[in-house]
Formats: C-alpha cells, sequence, structure tokens
C-alpha cells in the first residue's frame, strides 16, 4: 500500500442513498439519452421535455454535446480517443446526477454502438434508456441549424457525422422518435409519454 492510498478513506456507508433521495424528491431517476444526427432535434427534444417534467414538479440537467465540449471537456478534440474520453466522462457525470436522484436527459450524436455501449454499462443498463432521434439525413441537412452541414459540404469540417464520419443507427433503442413531418409538440409528447411512468414514485420511503 503506498503511502496515498493510506490516506485515502472511503465511507459510502456514511453517505445518504440514491434511494432516500428520490424518496425526498418524489422521483425516480433514469439518464435518457438522445442519439442522433446533428440537428435531428435532440436539444429541441430535450428542452421540450425538460420544461413539462419541471411543471410536473421533476428535477431535471440537460446535458448536452455543445455545453459539455465548452466546459468539463474543453480540452478533447474530435480524435477516436477524445471522442472515448468524451463520452466517458460525459456518462459519469450522468451517473453522479443519477445517483443524486436527478432525472438527466443526455443529448449527444453518439453515433457509434460502442459508445452508447460505453455510456450504458458506466450509467448501468437498467437506468439507461436509448432514445434514438430519427430524422434522415436530408431533413438534417435542410433544417441545418448551426450551418455545419454547408461547411462539411465545402470540406470545412472533417469526420462531420453523416457527411465523411459514419453514423450508426442503435440496434435495440428504447424508443425511436421520427421527427419528420412531427411538430415539436409531437415529438416531446411521445418522449415523455415513455418516460413520465418510468419516473413515478410509488412514495413509500
Ligand atoms: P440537435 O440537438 O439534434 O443537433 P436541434 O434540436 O438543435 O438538433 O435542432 C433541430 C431543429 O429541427 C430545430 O430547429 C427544431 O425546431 C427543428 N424541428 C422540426 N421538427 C422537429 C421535431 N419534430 N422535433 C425536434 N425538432 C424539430
Amino acid at each position: 500500500m503506498t503511502q496515498s492510498e493510506r490516506n485515502i478513506h472511503p465511507s459510502f456507508d456514511q453517505f445518504v442513498s440514491r434511494h432516500n433521495k428520490e424518496w425526498l424528491l418524489q422521483q425516480r431517476s433514469k439518464v435518457v439519452w438522445l442519439t442522433g444526427l446533428s440537428g435531428s432535434g435532440k436539444t429541441t427534444i430535450a428542452k421540450g421535455v425538460e420544461r413539462v417534467l419541471f411543471e410536473m414538479g421533476h428535477i431535471t440537467m440537460i446535458l448536452d454535446g455543445d455545453n459539455v465540449r465548452a466546459g468539463i471537456n474543453n480540452n478533447l478534440g474530435f480524435s477516436p480517443d477524445d471522442r472515448k474520453e468524451n463520452i466517458r466522462r460525459i456518462a459519469e457525470t450522468a451517473r453522479l446526477f443519477l445517483d443524486s436522484g436527478i432525472v438527466t436527459i443526455c443529448s449527444f450524436v453518439s453515433p457509434m454502438e460502442e459508445m452508447r455501449q460505453a455510456a450504458a454499462s458506466i450509467i448501468g443498463k437498467n437506468d439507461f434508456i436509448e432514445v434514438y432521434i430519427n430524422t434522415p439525413l436530408a431533413e438534417c441537412e435542410r433544417r441545418d441549424v448551426k450551418g455545419l452541414y454547408a461547411k462539411a459540404r465545402k470540406g470545412e469540417i472533417k469526420d462531420f457525422t453523416g457527411i465523411n464520419a459514419p453514423f450508426e443507427v442503435p440496434a435495440h433503442p428504447a424508443l425511436e422518435i421520427m421527427t419528420k413531418g412531427q411538430t415539436v409538440e409531437d415529438s416531446v409528447r411521445q418522449l415523455l409519454e415513455y418516460v413520465v411512468p418510468l419516473i413515478q414514485h410509488d412514495g413509500v420511503r
């Protein structure tokens, strides 16, 4: 045992449990993991769902690609190793919120099955709800919310998912939302119908 190991005294038995925090908040926590192309609607749906859950009295947290990359992951780029580390930190962060009883909505392109599986195994399969925001590439490109598709087509962005980097369609998502031809309200409602029963608390301590 090293000197520094001798100075670490884990005391998990003294922490208030997730179970008790869920009781306090009167909700069951889950991680809702939205995956899909840029512009598919992840952030829009996450915000809409959060607003309704808040009005219903639920505490939520949104972890979103751009915010995380501007903050906790601002030292990471888009190399394969950095993309892996990006997802690992996001999943570990989501787990902290999960363990605090908070319903956590993660909005990340997360294009590879391997990444989503890595996130699922950090978060725990029972708490990880994979939702595929299925919007065709042509529709995402038509929306081009951030002008990124135009830049990628001009060759100004390397490895842009859907243009010159792959998106692996989730094999068995818990839910698939096809936003094309759907209003934002419809998509938000579809996700709420799935999530609300899962976060209901039975009131028993
Ligand atoms: P992402 O977070 O996946 O990159 P955004 O949510 O930023 O995507 O952008 C999605 C765009 O598509 C928004 O401008 C939104 O208004 C539009 N949109 C149109 N229909 C829908 C829908 N049914 N669900 C979500 N977004 C939609």
